[in-house]
């Protein structure tokens, strides 16, 4: 498969793909009703494009086309497409000034710019007719819950599980709940193995994975104290993991990071790890790619594959959710 961009909304690769985001970027849990005036608003996005360090005026549903074009391949199944394309919709209109939400917080009258790590990736008009079919096809559906506009989180691959908002950040948001990916078991293996030299691991995490020892001994009837600098028995300790396996707090030598902190510093594509040491070195073995929660894209394309369409994708990873049309109020 070949290169492509992508994300994580609400904030989040490299496997057979290169799917950017949804790393950085967190999901904020604030409800967002959806009142009349999104029905009669401006519907012009205000995008802050960083590439060429421009703020430009689009039409909602012409840049939605750019950001599923950067999130999701175009292989990806039409339904998966729809799916995408409904989840970016909904994080656009959170975002948007004019909708009532922030804009972007980054860059000064934006309603949101395209650098994945802050608000949503989106490439200039090169889509494809499969790609603008998937916007046409959904225009104005938005995802709901009791009839706000819910953080449409995402990132590229759970490795079979997704997780509860609050194993992952701090809030329990009651439509992103831990849901079975199994699908995606049709999909690429998003497993990876990365091996660090064990002093290699000191200097990059700043940790120590020495303690210092004393051993006493005898000389000439006298006890004599011996301080020396070994390896700990046990450099690396799993403290607490989510029910789906990602990794919340671990113990790496002298420190605890959480599994985020370690994720960032380390650069790995997830958090659900599993770890070996052999050879004075540590193997760590990630699976899935992005933070977990919410819609996984290879899952939604495989539940596309398997015939679901988008309404069933976006209600499986999204727990209790309507779509809605935004501008018609009509509930799909
Ligand atoms: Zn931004």
């Amino acid at each position: 498969m070949g290169q492509w961009i992508i994300i994580c909304v609400g904030f989040c690769i490299l496997v057979v793909v290169v799917l950017p985001s949804v790393i950085v970027r967190g999901c904020s849990f604030n409800i967002y009703p959806l009142t009349e005036q999104l029905s009669s608003f401006d519907q012009t996005v205000k995008v802050f494009i960083v590439a060429s360090n421009q703020l430009q005026d689009m039409p909602i549903e012409e840049y939605i086309k750019g950001v599923v074009a950067a999130e999701m391949p175009a292989s990806f199944g039409v339904e998966a497409l729809r799916a995408q394309a409904i989840a970016a919709r909904t994080f656009t209109l959170r975002r948007m000034v004019a909708a009532g939400g922030p804009g972007c917080t980054a860059h000064s009258g934006a309603d949101i710019c395209t650098d994945h790590r802050h608000c949503q990736a989106w490439v200039s008009p090169v889509y494809s007719r499969k790609i603008q079919d998937a916007v046409n096809s959904t225009k104005g559906l938005v995802a709901t819950y009791q009839g706000g506009l819910i953080d449409a989180c995402y990132h590229a691959a759970s490795g079979g599980a997704t997780d509860n908002s609050e194993e992952v950040w701090s809030s329990a948001v009651p439509y992103l709940k831990g849901v079975s990916t199994e699908f995606e078991a049709k999909e690429p293996d998003f497993l990876k193995e990365v091996s660090f030299a064990m002093d290699e691991l000191e200097k990059q995490l700043e940790v120590s994975l020495k303690e210092r020892k004393s051993t006493t001994y005898k000389v000439a009837g006298k006890d004599v104290h011996v301080i020396s600098e070994e390896r700990m028995d046990k450099p690396i300790e799993v403290l607490e993991a989510s029910k789906a396996g990602r990794v919340k707090e671990i113990r790496i030598g002298d420190k605890v990071f959480s599994g985020y902190a370690l994720r960032t510093l380390l650069g790995l594509p997830s958090t659900k790890m599993t770890y070996r040491i052999a050879d004075n070195k540590v193997y760590i073995t990630t699976t899935g790619y992005g933070h977990g929660v919410g819609m996984s894209q290879y899952g939604a394309n495989a539940m596309a594959d398997s015939g679901k369409n988008y309404v069933e994708i976006l209600k499986h990873y999204y727990q209790g959710i309507e779509v809605v049309d935004y501008v018609n109020a009509q509930v799909k």
